[in-house]
């Protein structure tokens, strides 16, 4: 068992001491991954105006994939089959496909491996860190879950898709696929929300598109193992980085009978937990067994 410390790191140090122990590698690889992965999807939007090759076709909210495969935000979907208005078969079997994916896949993984807004949230988080700011308004967690319904029910009252009016990741699509928007507001509001009023205010605590993906994603296979709570010597480095930090608490400091895979829906499959833990503790693994560690990175 690892000797527990009796001063856990400082939040502006989280991943420091996995990168001194473990390399700079293995510190960041998951974040690098991800960024990659956000950026080659705001790629494969731009791929037709800068080489006429049309890889995504469409926006955040519903594209075209090589022209040929639909895909489409479950939300949209909802809201517009909430208003009453059946949409094309071609956008059913886009937000069909879409549920289908994170269903088995990774849960909530649209939050941390695709939606541009992460990188704003993630930097707002970043920068908290560094200032030392740790006064946070407190809001429920399940707020966004509320937030969710009143959409739905809005948009069935008004017969309008409400959500698309203020949905600040469609925002910052715009605003990467088209250049500077009028929309950017929006964008800096979450921003600066994150970082002065609620800690990971946005996608923790307020986020329908999030709250969604939560719900699709609730039985997926792809969750984060604790490989061996008795290496954790509560250094706190995963809760200082994690966006959902309660989700952490069973399955590494609960009891014998609380399971050490994160079941919990907020996760967000960021794999950041594994980046900056110094003693190893978590790996990649699926909701049924323990430890499937990703060997090869
Ligand atoms: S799991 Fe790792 S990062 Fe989290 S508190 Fe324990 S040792 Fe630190
Ligand atoms: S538990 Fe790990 S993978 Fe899940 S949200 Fe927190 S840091 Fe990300």
């Amino acid at each position: 068992m690892a000797t527990v410390k009796t001063t856990p790191n400082k939040p502006k140090d989280a991943g420091l001491e996995a990168r001194q122990k473990l390399g700079w590698w293995h510190a960041y690889r998951f974040l690098i991954l991800r960024r990659l992965s956000q950026l080659s999807i705001i790629l494969m939007f731009l791929s037709g105006p800068l080489w006429n090759v049309w890889i995504l076709k469409g926006n955040y909210s519903s594209s075209m994939l090589f022209d040929v495969v639909p895909l489409t935000d479950p939300l949209i979907t909802a809201e517009s089959l909430a208003t009453g208005y059946l949409p094309e078969w071609t956008t059913i079997v886009g937000a069909l496909i879409i549920v289908a994916f994170y269903a088995v896949f990774a849960s909530k993984a649209f939050c941390s491996w695709v939606c541009p807004m992460n990188i704003v949230t993630d930097a707002a988080a970043w920068l908290r860190r560094k200032l030392g700011i740790r006064q946070s308004a407190k809001l429920p967690r399940n707020l966004r879950y509320v937030i969710l319904v009143m959409i739905l029910l809005g948009s069935a009252v008004s017969g309008t898709l409400l959500w698309e009016w203020i949905n600040p990741v469609a925002a910052l699509g715009r605003v990467f696929v088209f250049g500077l928007g009028a929309t950017l507001w929006l964008v800096a509001v979450v921003f600066l929300f994150d970082l002065l009023v609620v800690e990971h205010g946005w996608c923790g605590h307020l986020c329908p598109i999030g709250a969604a993906y939560g719900l699709i994603g609730a039985k997926s296979l792809i969750k984060i193992n604790v490989v061996d709570r008795e290496r954790c010597d509560r250094c706190m480095d995963c809760y200082n980085v994690c966006p959902e930090p309660q989700v952490l608490r069973l399955p590494l400091h609960g009891s014998e009978s609380d399971s050490p895979i994160v079941l919990d829906k907020d996760c967000i499959t960021c794999g950041r937990c594994i980046d900056v833990c110094p003693e190893n503790v978590f790996a990649f693994g699926s909701r049924f067994e323990k430890q499937v560690q990703v060997k090869n990175i």
